[in-house]
């Protein structure tokens, strides 16, 4: 039997000795190598006792070396487990009980303070440098260059991606091989990927944006990366700019926040751009204002698609025809998508607004050990329901409106206020609390909590934040506190989000 996945991306590597990845100084990876490094990991990984269908947890800041044990892991049959490097040891811990992973493999500098959480969890801790050395490194060093790659079908799981939860406690979606295989090639068709494309990658690679819809995508149209460590908007034109020692990019996959960095540079020209092929945003709302602002400027209107973990990418503006600002565009090939009745998961007329449902083979197989809450987010007829509100107007094209869940997108990255809202909560001295998003400039969203004390309690907003740095990631700590006497309320009790969101974000 064959490994689904591995052996689609095997059969799809042009040349081996084209280049994979380069960073932005020229140094190359070629296909033969990322191959032979995988398989060196690969049994590396087996030599600690990894096994087909166990999980491989990894917090390890973004590298070549991230990719080859991503793929070490399918070529082995493990379950890939990724964790923003953001997350503190006490939100890990979490993860590593929840799914009991067969190790963890990560940074050595965070090793100890992953101490704890693992000795509870009995999870192994495997440490790997950036660049060489640690345990992972020095074995898949002295390990053969082959493997023989365990055998996987389309079902079989390869990846779990944990999504907050807006009850706070934390979803591992899991991913099959065929939702990984099957949209990456729906994505190099509809984009038009090909060998000679160069994507610069500047996203992390522990979210399905930089794992999947970016590395899948190159991996299986063959072409190469310029593989940023992170978001810089001079290393992206530097990366759109001739020189003759390296790759020149011709894609660049971006959340809202890139765009609006790079509108701030004066670089930023039609003739910096004139080598791109296509701009691509998704992972939150792209405004309006900056597709036409950047359409001027750049002469690329940019290309908008949505998706989420769960589900891989769902629709695309066309790359051909109209890329409408403020729209999703089109359900993708294959992809069955309706706007529905919240309640009874109706399709709706086009022009209403309801709940944006999907079926296909890019959505997952359900979240790991919650069957029930698996079942209660599925349709009868196999349509999952995204929790994502929007439209579809008469020409067909997604615009999505709301987010039914409440969730917090700054700078591309999830923030569900719940979990927020319950560490707050349990400080001594505060009665209540309520986190939004507040619209930002440069985030998109800014996270905000209004907080109701105690009376005379003297916790304030230095208090707050010291609570909250040891427990939640930075991204998730309030860049705004407000004090109320009392949270505004509906009938039905209800905290009424939208009237916060009013008072307090103009
Ligand atoms: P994630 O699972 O982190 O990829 O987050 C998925 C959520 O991001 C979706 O359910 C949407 O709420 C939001 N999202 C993704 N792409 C877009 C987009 N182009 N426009 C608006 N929201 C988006």
């Amino acid at each position: 039997m064959s490994n689904h996945l591995l052996d689609l991306i095997a059969s799809r590597v042009p040349d081996p000795e084209k280049i994979f990845i380069q960073s932005l100084d020229g140094e190359s990876i070629t296909y033969r190598q990322m191959l032979s490094a995988s398989a060196r990991y690969a049994n590396a990984l087996v030599s600690l006792g990894v096994e087909p269908g166990d999980r491989v947890a990894m917090q390890m800041e973004k590298s070549p070396a991230f990719l080859f044990i991503y793929l070490a892991c399918l070529r082995a049959g493990a379950v890939f487990l990724p964790l923003n490097t953001a997350y503190t040891p006490h939100e890990v811990g979490y993860f590593l009980s929840d799914a009991k992973p067969k190790l963890i493999v990560c940074d050595i500098e965070r090793a100890d303070s992953l101490r704890d959480a693992a000795g509870e969890a009995e999870v192994r801790i495997v440490t790997h440098g950036q660049g060489q050395a640690g345990e992972l490194y020095d074995l898949a060093a002295i390990s053969p260059p082959d493997f023989a790659n365990a055998a996987r079908g389309d079902d079989d799981l390869a990846a779990i991606l944990y999504t907050s939860g807006t009850t706070g406690r934390s979803k591992g979606a899991m991913l099959s091989h065929d939702n990984l295989a099957s949209n990456a090639l729906t994505l190099v068709d509809y984009w038009r990927f090909t060998p000679d494309d160069v994507l610069i990658h500047a996203l992390p690679v522990y979210h399905t944006h930089g794992l999947f819809v970016a590395t899948n995508n190159i991996l299986l149209c063959g072409g190469s990366m310029i593989f940023l460590p992170k978001f810089s908007a001079p290393q992206i034109l530097e990366a759109m700019s001739e020189r003759p020692d390296r790759l020149r990019g011709t894609v660049l996959m971006g959340v809202p926040t890139f765009y609006t960095r790079l509108l701030d540079e004066p670089g930023l020209t039609r003739e910096a751009c004139s080598h791109m092929r296509l701009f691509i945003s998704g992972s939150a709302p792209l405004l309006a204002e900056t597709h036409r602002a950047f359409s001027n400027r750049a002469g690329h209107a940019i290309l908008e698609r949505y998706g989420m973990t769960e589900t891989n990418m769902n629709t695309s503006n066309p790359y051909d025809g109209e890329r409408i600002a403020g729209t999703v565009g089109f359900p993708l090939p294959g992809v069955s998508l309706r706007v529905a009745d919240p309640q009874t998961g109706a399709a709706l007329p086009s022009g209403e607004i309801g709940v944006i449902e999907v079926k296909g083979p890019n959505v997952f197989k359900g979240y790991w050990l919650m069957p029930e809450k698996t079942a209660s987010e599925f349709r009868p007829d196999g349509f999952f329901i995204t929790g994502d509100l929007g439209t579809i107007d008469d020409r067909g094209y997604v615009r999505i409106v709301g987010r039914g869940k409440d969730l917090i997108i700054t700078g591309g990255l999830n923030v569900y206020p719940k979990e927020i809202e319950t560490e707050i909560d349990s400080l001594p001295g505060v009665v209540e609390s309520a986190v939004i998003g507040l619209p930002d400039h440069d985030f998109g969203e800014a996270v905000a909590a209004v907080v109701v004390r105690a009376k005379a309690a003297p916790i304030d907003e230095a208090a707050i934040h010291d609570a909250l740095q040891s427990r939640l990631a930075k991204f998730k700590w309030p860049k705004k506190i407000f004090f109320v006497d009392d949270l505004p309320r509906n009938t039905m009790g209800k905290v009424q989000k939208n009237v916060l969101r009013t008072t307090y974000g103009g």
